[in-house]
Parts: structure tokens; sequence; C-alpha cells
């Protein structure tokens, strides 16, 4: 993979551009690639965003989301763009895996391959060029850089400002979390000065569920949450029947394992849900606790140091005793 720098003069001819992101993209992946798309078109490159699988309702207001094509609906029109296409651009994943079907189109295609993400040990040898940087705080940061540092600022748009601020606020747990820099309060400004309204982009994706989401939540505080004291660990586990009971769809289980850091003490937070194809983790931590080093280590996962996902083939009982067993060897870490 070569720098990112040595791929900003090809931005000045026109090409046929695929941008893509992580399977079930989240805000970041979403905000990255439709910022990104923005920029491509107003610089006059003919663009196309592929998700590699649905997503959640709550980015179905983003500009230019209409737009965007599932390949899990459309493969034989995606993976026909994907084989044409000049450059493709892969955001907010480290490893080709991570776009599930997608993988083996990515894998033989043979054009221009640009990587921009955040995550731990990316495949560095799969990427023409990239930049791959976990001290920033969402990948929507690293597209505003590449737009500025390709020197093309003048061409930051409203739209752009609106998807770039919504990876920026979900990514950073809206503005918490210690990557969040002084240059993402600089990036924000600018954004801003853009026309951004940024209330109102905190309202889409924050406030905008419907009652059967807050009565899940409150269903598993009460009744799927074990805290094991011992190791300063809070674990939940959603069941089939749950999901089905209070008819949760993708994304109305975002941001649910943050409630189990809100106790007191707890460093560790795991939920686990069981998925049709697969039982899937999601690993946060506060501190020094490396939930990267564990979700790879123990759970066919990774992600970042305080937050990371996994999965597991086993039934949803036998992946919970797992992790109660493999707990046990942190326990003198998590102290
Ligand atoms: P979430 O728990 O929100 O699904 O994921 C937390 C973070 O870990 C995100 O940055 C996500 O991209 C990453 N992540 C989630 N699952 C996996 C996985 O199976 N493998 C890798 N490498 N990263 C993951
Ligand atoms: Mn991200």
């Amino acid at each position: 993979m070569q720098p990112i720098d040595h791929f900003y003069p090809q931005l000045d001819k026109p090409f046929k551009a695929v941008v893509t992101m992580h399977q079930k993209p989240d805000g970041d992946a979403m905000g990255s690639a439709l910022g990104l798309y923005h920029f491509l078109t107003a610089l006059g490159h003919d663009a196309t965003v592929i998700s590699p699988t649905n997503w959640a309702d709550f980015l179905n207001w983003m500009p230019g989301v209409k737009k965007v094509m599932d390949f899990e609906n459309q493969r034989e029109k995606a993976r026909s763009l994907i084989e044409t296409a000049d450059v493709i651009f892969c955001l907010d994943f480290n490893i080709l895996h991570r776009t599930k079907h997608m993988e083996q189109p990515l894998i033989q295609a043979k054009c221009t391959k640009v990587l921009i993400d955040h995550h731990e040990q990316p495949q560095r040898e799969a990427f023409t060029f990239g930049i791959s940087d976990t001290g920033k705080s969402s990948t929507c940061e690293m597209v505003y850089d590449f737009i500025v540092k390709s020197g093309h600022s003048q061409l930051l748009n409203l739209e752009i400002a609106q998807c770039l601020y919504t990876g920026v606020m979900t990514d950073t747990g809206s503005f918490r979390f210690p990557a969040t820099t002084a240059s993402v309060h600089r990036m924000v400004a600018d954004l801003k000065d853009h026309g951004l309204q940024h209330s109102q982009v905190h309202d889409n994706i924050y406030d905008n569920f419907l009652e059967n989401r807050l009565r899940f939540i409150g269903f598993a505080l009460v009744n799927r949450m074990e805290v094991l004291y011992e190791y300063n660990t809070a674990l939940m586990y959603i069941t089939k029947e749950d999901l089905y009971e209070y008819d949760i769809k993708t994304g109305d289980t975002e941001g649910l394992v943050n409630y189990l850091l809100t106790i007191r003490g707890i460093k560790f937070g795991a939920l686990v849900i069981d998925r049709n194809e697969e039982r899937k983790w999601s690993f946060r931590s506060k501190g020094y606790f490396d939930v990267n080093s564990f979700a790879r280590r123990h759970f066919e996962g990774g992600g970042h140091m305080n937050a990371s996902g996994g999965r597991s083939s086993e039934s949803l009982e036998a992946t919970v005793k797992q992790f109660k067993q493999v707990i046990k060897e942190y326990q003198i870490q998590l102290q």
C-alpha cells in the first residue's frame, strides 16, 4: 500500500469510482462513503456507493442515500460496476472480509484500490494506495483530511458536511471519546461554516426510533444483563425470540452495548446478539483494556482498542459460557 498522497494527482483526471464500506454500515461507514461520493461527484468523477448489505433506517435521511446500492439486492449490477471501475475506495474497514459477499469481487477487481480507515492491523497488501490511522476519531475525519490535503477544500459543501459530521458524531460518542482531538473540533467548526445544522443531525440519528426499541432496551436491561463485578465486566445477551418479540430491526440494537459502561467501575462491556447466521459480539472498554486483541483472540473479530466486534458459530448459550470462561484470564488486567 503506497501512501495516500501518491494518489492525489489521479484526482485530476475523470474516473469511474466505486465507494464501499463495511457490511451493516454504521454512521461512520455510511457518512464517509457518502461524503466521499459527494466530493468525487463535485470533482466530475462518476461515482457509485455500494453497501455490502442493508443498513439501519436511521441513516435514510442522509443526502445521497437513495442512490446507494445494496450488494445483496442488486448483485449483478453491483458486480459489473466493481468489475469496470477504475478506482475502488474502501472506507471504514481494515480487512476485505468485512464486506461479506463482496470480498471475492473486490479481490478479483484489478483496478486501483484506495483504503481510508482507522481500524487496527489493516490488510495492507490488498490496497494500492491508502491511509490507516488508528489515532483518528473516525473515517469521516479522514475523508475530510483527504479532501483538504488533496487541495480541494473549496469543494466542501453542505451535503458533504452533513455526511461527515454524522460519522464523527457517532464514532466519538457525540464528542466524548478520547480520540476527539482539537482537530476534530476544528473540522466541525469548518463544517459549521459550510452551513451544518448539527442538532438536526443528532435528532435524525438519535431521536428517530419507534416505541418498540425503547421498550426492548428496558426489557434487555432488566432481564438480559449480568454484572460480573469480580472482572469489572457487564455482559448482555439477546435471544432470537427477543428480537422477534420486540420487532427489532437492523440498527435498533446500535448503542445498546454502551449502557453497560455506564455502571460505576465497569471497564468492559460485552453484548452478544443471536442473529440468524451467527452470534454477533460487540465489545466496549474504558481505559487500557484492549478489546481489539480480545475480539481477535477469542471471537474471530477485531476493531479498535476500546470498541470492537466479533462472532461465534456456537449457540448463544455456548458462546456466553465461553465468554465467562475466557474472561477469567483477564481478572488482573480488569482491576
Ligand atoms: P460494533 O460493535 O459497533 O459492531 O463494532 C465496533 C467496532 O468494531 C467498529 O469499528 C467495527 O467496524 C469493528 N468490528 C465489528 N465487528 C468486527 C469484526 O468482526 N471484525 C473486525 N475486524 N472489526 C469489527
Ligand atoms: Mn469508524
